[in-house]
């Protein structure tokens, strides 16, 4: 059975009913309490319990069909959820705390899962004791001691701890320094599979972690060039744009309708003295008693300062009346003022904007048509291996062809960089020396994919000891956990794993940023959301765990994400089909249906 976890400690008192179990945590947790420790008690109860009180508004409204019914106050909620097929799981249960209040979780029941768990046990209750089967058991509080019989299958583990069960003070102090990780009982999973860790041990790195590592050693680039206009669509702006003009250039009409004067709005009836369309004026001050056709966008002329729109108006020969009353109108309404949109000097652009299409038209409307942007990143990728083969070349026998090159180079332009393609390598050093080292004097980024994971490619690590600083990391994350690191003559290198889904994982997650920050984009951060889980997303805690998803709106308009099936690290059609990755952080254990899930959209961003 898995083993629960949650992100905070999680402790379960197990013993046969009789012996204490609430009687003991009612007069423990006032200690915990006066030591500033927040508790949260999850019990197990085996009958048709029912906290809330015939009669109550609540109570009526579950009865009469509400199957969660959640009541709040000023002092205190409660949900009242109907469970009438199946049980929730303990960590349904624990996902539902709100563990960011909370700095310990214990459990009463739930004695047969696996998490750690103190055993009581009273000599009068007359049951056997519970951690002869039970390796989860972290120590025993009772009042007799342990018979040698009963300790003997404990013998080639370490001792129990033992704990009189009448010491509140003791079994307090033990509960403390569980959390306090002095007693370790729940130990990460160790890592399976490959591991590059072998080349040089850095221990398991989180995706954070790992970022932040790469992102301390990555400067952004200083170069820029000028180019026109339509050609800086997906660049980053390499000064701050200002605006040489009003946008609008003239106060002017919102509205087709007539213009007139704010101090005169009581007249019966308006000489209409002009028409005006957008691209003309007209040029004398506008007296009182007079009115001008105008155009959506032609300039308010002078001394007007407020539009009646068309519709409200009935124009006779040359005379204007208005079917509204006086005080319908207000100065100055339907009327853009000049500069309003952008003032003269203003920033339109900010220096580190990727310019898009609102950018691109933004700069256009200053009458700007070249930008000065920083210089396309210029990326090399290459990927090794005998067995990767050029698309377009007859199959050889236990080869595969190069996908991985295909996949960089389409991510590499989506974010604005120029790439550099050095094709596939064979496995040899002279080959792999040869090739880093044209990486290192045509680009600013070095990308491979491959042969990072393997423990026999040792040829892999004697090269890059060689011409750089390469860190072998293993991240703690599924898909993608080799991942190789460092700079070679200076230019920062990324040993990326082989499999094509991790490559794009690991793109996303380490490479992107790296980008961006070369690129000269203060503060990037990808888009991130919460969707409820449809299905259940697996997760091993302690790792980042991805899997290729579909978000969408389900029929009650709520955000909801499923996968997009089968996840092999190799299947690009999971990747194909997704439209996010859902992100299951380490210390989540399994996502169930109805938790809430991290989404990280893709579009835009391959
Ligand atoms: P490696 O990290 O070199 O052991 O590669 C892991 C897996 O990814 C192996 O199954 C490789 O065949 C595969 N692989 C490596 N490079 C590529 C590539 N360029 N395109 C597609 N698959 C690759
Ligand atoms: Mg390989």
């Amino acid at each position: 059975m898995n083993k629960i976890y949650a992100s905070l400690p999680l402790l379960g008192f197990a013993a046969f009913s009789g012996t204490g179990k609430t009687t003991l945590l009612e007069a423990m947790l006032p200690k915990l309490v006066a030591r500033g420790i927040r508790v949260a008690v999850i019990k197990h109860a085996h009958h048709d319990f029912d906290v809330d009180q015939p009669g109550k508004d609540s109570y009526r409204l579950r009865k009469a069909g509400a199957s969660q019914m959640l009541i709040s106050s000023r002092c205190r909620r409660a949900l009242v959820t109907e469970t009438p097929d199946e049980e929730a799981t303990l960590p349904h249960l624990i996902a539902q705390l709100d563990q960011t209040q909370l700095d310990l979780i214990l459990v009463e029941g739930f004695k047969q899962l696996n998490f750690p768990k103190i055993e009581l046990h009273r000599a009068e209750v007359g049951k056997p004791w519970l951690h002869p089967t039970d390796n989860n058991i972290i120590a025993v509080a009772a009042n007799v001691s342990v018979p040698a019989s009963e300790s003997a299958p404990l013998a080639e583990k370490a001792p129990l701890p033992l704990l009189d069960i009448n010491n509140l003070e003791q079994i307090t102090d033990f509960v403390v320094s569980f959390i306090q990780g002095e007693v370790h009982s729940v130990k990460p999973e160790q890592p399976q599979g490959l591991q590059c860790g072998d080349l040089t041990p850095q221990g398991m790195l989180s995706v954070a972690e790992g970022r932040e590592r790469i992102l301390v050693h990555i400067v952004p680039l200083a170069q820029s060039q000028t180019v026109d206009l339509k050609a800086s669509l997906g660049q980053i702006v390499a000064h701050d744009v200002l605006s040489p003009v009003n946008v609008p250039q003239h106060t002017n009409s919102a509205m087709d309708g007539y213009a007139i004067r704010g101090d005169d709005l009581d007249c019966e009836c308006y000489d209409v003295v002009d028409h005006v369309m957008a691209g003309h004026s007209y040029d004398l001050p506008l007296e009182k008693g007079q009115a001008v056709r105008i155009m959506t966008g032609a300039a308010i002329p002078e001394c007007a300062d407020t539009v009646v729109m068309r519709e409200q108006a009935e124009q006779t020969e040359n005379q204007v009346r208005f079917n509204l009353t006086m005080a319908a109108i207000h100065p100055g309404q339907n009327v853009r003022q000049a500069g309003e949109d952008l003032a003269l000097g203003q920033t339109a652009v900010a220096a580190g904007s990727k310019i898009s299409a609102p950018e691109l038209g933004m700069i256009a409307s200053l009458g700007i048509n070249q930008v000065t942007v920083k210089k396309p990143v210029r990326v090399a990728i290459f990927s090794t291996g005998d067995e990767v083969q050029h698309p377009g070349e007859a199959q050889k026998n236990n080869c595969i062809y190069d996908s991985n090159r295909y996949t960089l180079h389409a991510m590499l332009t989506q974010a604005g960089c120029e790439v550099i393609d050095l094709g596939i390598i064979e496995d040899s050093e002279a080959a792999l020396e040869a090739t880093l080292q044209q990486g290192s004097e045509q680009a600013d980024l070095i990308l491979s994919s491959g042969g990072v994971s393997v423990g026999d490619a040792d040829y892999i690590k004697t090269v890059l000891d060689k011409l750089g600083q390469i860190n072998f990391w293993r991240i703690n994350m599924r898909p993608g956990r080799p991942l190789a690191f460092g700079q070679i003559n200076e230019t920062p290198f990324f040993g990326l794993p082989g499999n094509p889904v991790a490559v794009m994982v690991v793109f996303l997650q380490f490479v992107e940023p790296a980008i961006r920050k070369l690129q000269g984009m203060t503060d990037w951060q990808p888009q991130v959301f919460n969707a409820v889980a449809t299905e259940r997303f697996r997760s091993r805690p302690n790792r980042t765990e991805y899997t290729r998803g579909i978000f969408g709106f389900d029929a009650n308009g709520r955000l909801t994400v499923k996968s997009t099936g089968q996840q092999g690290s190799g299947i690009l059609r999971s990747m194909s089909e997704a439209n996010c990755l859902v992100e299951v952080l380490p210390e989540q254990a399994n996502a169930e249906i109805g938790d809430s899930v991290r989404v990280i959209p893709l579009q835009g961003r391959m």
